[in-house]
């Protein structure tokens, strides 16, 4: 039978028959994958193939930041379709000007160029050879609990597991130590002194490699993937007058932190610090089309003004998406979207989460801002013996996510971390109904836990 000739249920086994036959899926042992059907998805919701809706508190992988099937961004498409839907990049293009003017609007002045990618891991790959070729050095810094992409530069620059099947010698690439109280490298017992003595570690780690062997310091600007750990105070700008110090240059990734998801435009907002480089992609278009990029400085700018940047995509500012970037950006003005994530942020998700905290043995520590939050769930609250390995999944953290899925939760999971990312548009009773299943959720983590 062809598709036309099948009914719902046909059709739906078919999907994943198809599936099952010939996709190979991400970072997944592809024999005993059982992937969800999706039919539909709208707002804050999907739908799965069997019509059991659920309340998507992961935004996907953290990128429908304006939610499902927006009216507006979906109509922008049609009509950059209707219009023109591709163009060579060595061509002007009023979607891609449009694009480029509105996201350098956004950047702190003296970005004022874009270079567009299809994604988070190249613009990663293109920020790091701006910077090298700007600077005439090879080695690039990145901390561990990181996530920078899945290839093979940003892979290797990425301070997770995923790097480590992927790691055939380091290109250059070398790890240090990022501020992170709750399990501190340093010792440290508050954010002063966290700050302070990563700092310090870092300035040795530039030392001691040779800082005139240091293209970039590449940092996710609050690091998403990994936990969701804001830096304290002080600790970018720190990072700044390091880099100036030793002509470093310093890349901010925003790919996930980026495009309001902790309530200001870019993280960066958040503290008075000006990196060289920014990477972007996720919620530029709300993934509705794929983009990326990278923003630069203008004395990198100038760099390359009479000498040849080396290096291209054939879809670089592709019209659909860039026309997608516009209108996402235009409705998240008009609407007041990064408003409403900040307001989630101090309404919603701060006191709820510090209520759940309080309330359920298993959560050590809730941090975050915006709608950019993570749980941090343990076994025992003592030694913060986390509920599951680094880098792996427990008995624990499985039946705590399938409660949540049961009662109609998507979470967004990663070792033993819940992270609460949903749309930013959300609004503020489904925000506070997804509380109350991940309040339930936690019940079963809570058995769990050493008394
Ligand atoms: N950088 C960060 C901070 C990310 O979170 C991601 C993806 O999750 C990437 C880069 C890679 O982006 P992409 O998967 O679009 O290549």
């Amino acid at each position: 039978a062809n598709a036309e000739e099948l009914n719902g249920d046909d059709m739906t086994n078919r999907t994943y028959e198809l599936d099952r036959a010939h996709v190979f899926h991400s970072w997944s042992p592809q024999g005993s994958l059982t992937p969800m059907v999706i039919e539909s998805a709208e707002g804050s919701y999907v739908t799965d193939d069997q019509g059991q809706r659920f309340l998507d508190f992961s935004s996907q992988l953290v990128f429908t930041n304006i939610g499902h099937q927006h009216p507006r961004v979906v109509k922008a498409i049609q009509d950059q379709a209707a219009k023109l839907c591709t163009i060579a990049p060595q061509h002007a293009n009023a979607a891609r000007s449009e694009a480029a003017h509105l996201i350098a609007g956004l950047a702190p002045d003296g970005l004022e160029h874009v270079f567009f990618t299809n994604g988070g891991a190249d613009a990663v790959e293109h920020a790091v050879r701006m910077a090298r070729l700007h600077t005439g050095r090879r080695k690039v810094l990145s901390r561990y609990r990181s996530y920078h992409g899945g290839t093979q530069t940003a892979v290797n620059l990425t301070g997770d597991p995923r790097r480590w099947p992927n790691d055939y010698g380091a290109d250059g690439v070398v790890h240090f130590f990022g501020p992170f109280l709750y399990r501190s490298e340093f010792h440290a017992t508050t954010q002063a002194e966290e700050c302070e003595r990563a700092l310090a570690h870092l300035e040795r780690t530039i030392q001691m490699e040779g800082p005139s062997t240091i293209a970039a310091i590449i940092l996710e600007t609050i690091p998403g993937t990994a936990g969701i750990m804001p830096p304290p105070p002080g600790y970018l700008e720190g990072v700044r007058e390091l880099c100036d110090r030793y002509g470093i240059v310093w890349i901010a990734d925003e790919v996930m932190a980026g495009f309001g998801r902790t309530g200001t435009w870019f993280a960066l907002d958040l503290y008075d610090a000006k990196p060289d480089l920014i990477t972007f992609a996720k919620g530029v278009t709300s993934g509705y089309v794929p983009l990326g990029g990278v923003i630069v400085s203008d004395a990198i700018y100038a760099t390359f003004a009479d000498r040849v940047y080396p290096g291209g995509l054939t879809y670089s500012g592709h019209p659909l998406a860039c026309a997608a970037a516009v209108a996402t950006i235009e409705t998240m003005k008009d609407e007041q979207i990064v408003e409403q994530a900040a307001t989630l942020g101090t309404e919603v998700f701060g006191p709820g989460l510090a209520e759940l905290q309080e309330r359920h043995a298993c959560v050590g520590e809730v941090r975050g801002v915006g709608a950019f939050w993570a749980l941090e769930l343990v076994a025992d609250r003592e030694t913060r013996e986390p509920l599951a390995p680094y880098g792996g999944s427990s008995p624990a953290m499985n039946e705590v996510v399938a409660a949540c899925k049961k009662n109609g939760l998507l979470p967004f999971v990663n070792y033993n971390r819940i992270h609460v990312v949903p749309a930013l548009n959300i609004g503020i009773d489904e925000a506070r109904s997804g509380l109350a299943v991940l309040d339930e959720a936690l019940s079963v983590g809570d058995a769990h836990v050493a008394r």
